[in-house]
């Protein structure tokens, strides 16, 4: 057996607690991991929380990321001792996840921990900084560069919104960090925001068309303030919409699609293709810089997950958060 967080819904509600794991009930998979560390996304929150109903398989132990090393495998690119770290696909969610001490997973869902890095450093980035990353990638190929105008990252202070941060400073974007938490100012300007607003900008009323603000945006909150990034986007520019932290609705119009050709780009993480993740881990592991990433991370005993968990619903985590599980 191993130690795991594992969900259970009795029906007396949900329940989410440490347990012995059975090494034979892990699901089906052609490498086994021996898990070293892991992370706590927003996901991960309403997974133990059960907030939300992202877990679909019962029992299940949630954890979207992990990061270890091989200690089985039939599969043709892995071998023991190799270095792996894994995002989404449904770990977590339907298959058994990274809160254990081990998982059994399709080989095909892994990524090499990019070399020079550590376990701990790529669960520092996380799903949420991979994500950040795709959000990059997204409004590149939209061709939005520096020289059209500022960028905005909402939800700054939270991890997608930390690492989208760090990583457009480091592009050369004139970077506006929008948060609630007025107290982490300095830390943004830290991590390379040249700006730092009130999230309270963009939850008012919605108009079809505001003033024209930003060339492009990271939007983590979605709801009423994507609806209102939408509406301040310059002409021509695109916004890579990632998150629901602010509520999962749209109350916007087609105004800024069809008046300023302004672009709605969706990024998943779950599903995007294997190619695609290793070239943002690829990117990560150059254009993320290390001395940021540790200012933006805190790491944890595997004891403290659940305490996080609650803590990131209610937007009170700042950064990333590291588990340490073996
Ligand atoms: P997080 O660390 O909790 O960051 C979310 C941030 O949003 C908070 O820190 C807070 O930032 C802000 N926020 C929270 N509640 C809010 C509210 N009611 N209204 C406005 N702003 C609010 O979570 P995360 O792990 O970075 O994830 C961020 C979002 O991206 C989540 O919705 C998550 O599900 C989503 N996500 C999606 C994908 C994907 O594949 N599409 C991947 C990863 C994450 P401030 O305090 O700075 O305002």
């Amino acid at each position: 057996t191993f130690r795991a967080l594992v969900v259970t819904k009795p029906d007396t509600g949900y329940s989410c607690n440490f347990a012995d794991f059975d090494e034979r009930d892990l699901m089906d998979g052609d490498v086994t991991v021996r898990i070293t560390h892991s992370t706590v996304n927003y996901k991960d929150g309403l997974a133990i929380t059960g907030k939300s109903p992202v877990v679909r398989r019962f029992p299940m132990i949630p954890g979207v990321d992990f990061a270890g090393e091989v200690i089985a495998s039939s599969h043709k690119d892995w071998n023991p001792g190799d270095h792996v770290l894994l995002n989404g696909w449904g770990v977590g969610e339907t298959h058994l996840g990274g809160y254990a001490e081990r998982a059994r997973v399709k080989g095909d869902w892994l990524v090499q921990v990019p070399f020079g890095m550590t376990h701990a450093q790529v669960m520092a980035i996380g799903t949420a900084g991979y994500t950040a990353m795709l959000c990059l990638m997204a409004l590149e190929a939209h061709a939005i560069t520096p020289e059209r105008g500022p960028v905005l990252v909402t939800g700054a202070a939270g991890g997608v919104g930390s690492v989208a941060v760090a990583l457009l400073a480091r592009a050369g974007h004139h970077v506006v960090a929008s948060t609630g938490r007025p107290e982490e100012g300095d830390y943004l300007r830290g991590l390379g925001a040249a700006e730092v607003i009130d999230r309270a900008e963009f939850t008012g009323p919605v108009k079809p068309l505001g003033k024209e603000r930003f060339a492009g945006a990271v939007d983590t909150v979605g709801s009423t303030t994507l609806a209102n990034v939408l509406s301040q986007t310059k002409y021509g520019g695109a916004v890579a919409a990632c998150g629901l932290a602010g509520g999962m609705d749209l109350p916007a119009t087609v105004a800024p699609f069809i008046l300023r050709g302004v672009s709605l780009l969706g990024v998943d993480s779950v599903q995007c293709p294997a190619v695609v993740r290793r070239e943002a881990w690829r990117r990560l592991s150059g254009e993320l810089d290390r001395d940021k990433l540790d200012a933006m991370t805190q790491s944890i005993p595997f004891d403290e997950v659940k305490d996080i968990a609650t803590k990131i619903l209610d937007g009170q985590v700042r950064g990333r958060v590291v588990v340490e599980i073996g």
